[in-house]
């Protein structure tokens, strides 16, 4: 007798996502998550009053389904911060600009604008489902980000601009990011300018109450009494006629089939019977997670906005890679976001956390003046040590496993099925593509009893 039609390993947006659809359609459906809470990489709280998402937040045009779950839900959304100077920091040295394009000598511009341009125009000839067919493919993921980088920009502060970017967006370097993925990652968002900007782009609005709301309200909708927290689960046993799914305190699932909705790495901590093919069981093994630590400084006012900065910074130099206003939507609780993105985030925890607390404050007080050295709160989140996510924002694929492994990323193998932002079609590694993906396995068990 079967538990439920269909079992959900992981609770994230995305395993949310794919029992929510088939809930609506009738069928029986249990959803397991290791931790003792939902969301998984949308992880909302408070600071002294002030919401925050430790993990993602934005969301954006060319979005369609988060923002049609977010009305389906009865949640709403509201725009991103974005008045007021920017600043970038190159080298030690600040400069202040309006708008998306920072200032810079224009020589060093064109040299960022032609790697977008290289970049945007390799993406766009990729098919979106199957970046790992086209016919450079082999070639691209032989080649890290760096090959572009060192290629094409000559400049220190261009190549420390992009640095910049590359750490906020994927959690990474650039020698680490196999060309392929980039580009994928870039095809599958539309643009580099969509993943860059704010306006018009997927910083353009947050998500009242919190990004987890939806994860939270998707919980609710399929039932809380489906949806089973501190269940991580170790083994799936498939046969002809189901799946039993056991968690690590030795509680057994039956179903007719499993979708698996855990950050691909994480995928080869559970043990499969029969064992996976090689290509999927090595694709776990190969993929590893970014590394992020978000830092939000509470404030008794919002003192970056009366000096008419927007609160966005960008540093090349490190440990912080951007900050942004993270006031509340009316602007009256103060409060500041801090993003430290690749090596920098792997090695935060090596600091004290009294020392992390005095370099984050000092970069504020640097960008937006000595007003940032009087907090009245501050905390952290370091993904890096998060047990049953292992890092943020994204799963890196590192040079020779998206040519060679990436047609196992979404292709059932029985009566087992992948979901999770990293094997979305459309806004990989986004809140968006998390939804995409719970949504299309979710119309892959639909389809196939
Ligand atoms: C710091 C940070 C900033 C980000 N910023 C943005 C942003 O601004 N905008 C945006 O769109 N995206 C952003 N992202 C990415 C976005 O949050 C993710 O793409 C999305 O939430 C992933 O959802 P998911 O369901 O695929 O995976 P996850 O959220 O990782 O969910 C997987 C779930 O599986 C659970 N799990 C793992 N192993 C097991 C197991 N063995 N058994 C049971 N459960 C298990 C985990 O606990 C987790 O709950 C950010 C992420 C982070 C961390």
């Amino acid at each position: 007798m079967n538990d439920a039609d269909y079992v959900i390993i992981g609770a994230g947006v995305a395993g949310l996502s794919a029992a929510y659809a088939p809930k609506k359609r009738g069928a029986t459906v249990l959803v397991l998550e290791a931790q003792d809470h939902v969301g998984g990489r949308t992880w909302s709280g408070q600071l002294e009053g002030a919401e925050v998402d430790w993990g993602g937040e934005w969301i954006g045009e060319g979005q369609p389904r988060i923002y049609a779950l977010i009305k389906e839900l009865g949640l709403r959304t509201f725009p991103t911060f974005d008045t007021g100077k920017k600043i970038l920091e190159l080298r030690g040295q600040l400069s202040t600009y309006i708008g998306t394009i920072p200032w810079m000598a224009p020589w060093k511009l064109i040299q960022i604008q032609l790697a977008i341009w290289i970049i945007d125009a390799w993406a766009k000839g990729l098919d979106m489902a199957l970046p790992w067919n086209h016919r450079n493919a082999p070639e691209w993921d032989t080649k890290t980000l760096e090959s572009i980088r060192s290629r094409f920009m000559w400049s220190a502060d261009a190549r420390a601009t992009m640095d910049a970017a590359i750490r906020t967006i994927f959690g990474s370097e650039s020698g680490e990011l196999s060309l392929l993925h980039m580009l994928a990652y870039v095809r599958s968002a539309g643009s580099m300018n969509n993943l860059i900007s704010t306006e018009a782009g997927f910083q353009h609005e947050r998500i009242a109450g919190g990004a987890q709301s939806v994860s939270l309200a998707m919980a609710k909708a399929v039932g809380e009494e489906h949806v089973r927290l501190s269940q991580p689960v170790s083994a799936i046993v498939q046969d002809a006629s189901g799946v039993t799914v056991t968690s690590a305190s030795g509680q057994s699932y039956r179903a007719k089939r499993a979708i698996v909705a855990v950050p691909v790495p994480l995928g080869s901590q559970i043990s499969f019977s029969p064992r996976l093919p090689a290509l999927r069981q090595q694709l776990m093994q190969r993929a590893y997670m970014g590394g992020a630590v978000k830092c939000f400084v509470r404030y008794e006012n919002a003192f970056w906005r009366e000096k008419g900065f927007s609160g966005e910074a960008a540093s090349g130099d490190g440990p912080v890679s951007v900050t942004f206003d993270q006031c509340s939507e009316d602007g009256k609780t103060a409060c500041m976001l801090a993003f430290i993105g690749g090596k920098f985030a792997r090695t935060w925890h090596r600091y004290a956390p009294d020392e992390r607390k005095q370099i984050v404050i000092e970069r504020l007080a640097k960008y937006f003046g000595p007003e940032a050295r009087k907090p009245i709160a501050y905390a952290e989140l370091d993904w890096c040590g998060e047990q049953f996510i292992g890092g943020a924002p994204i799963a890196i694929f590192p040079t020779g496993t998206l040519s060679i492994h990436g047609a196992s990323l979404r292709e059932p193998i029985g009566r087992i099925h992948w979901a999770g932002t990293e094997t979305a079609r459309q806004c990989m590694g986004f809140i968006e593509g998390a939804v995409e993906s719970g949504q299309r396995a979710a119309d892959e068990v639909l389809s196939a009893d």
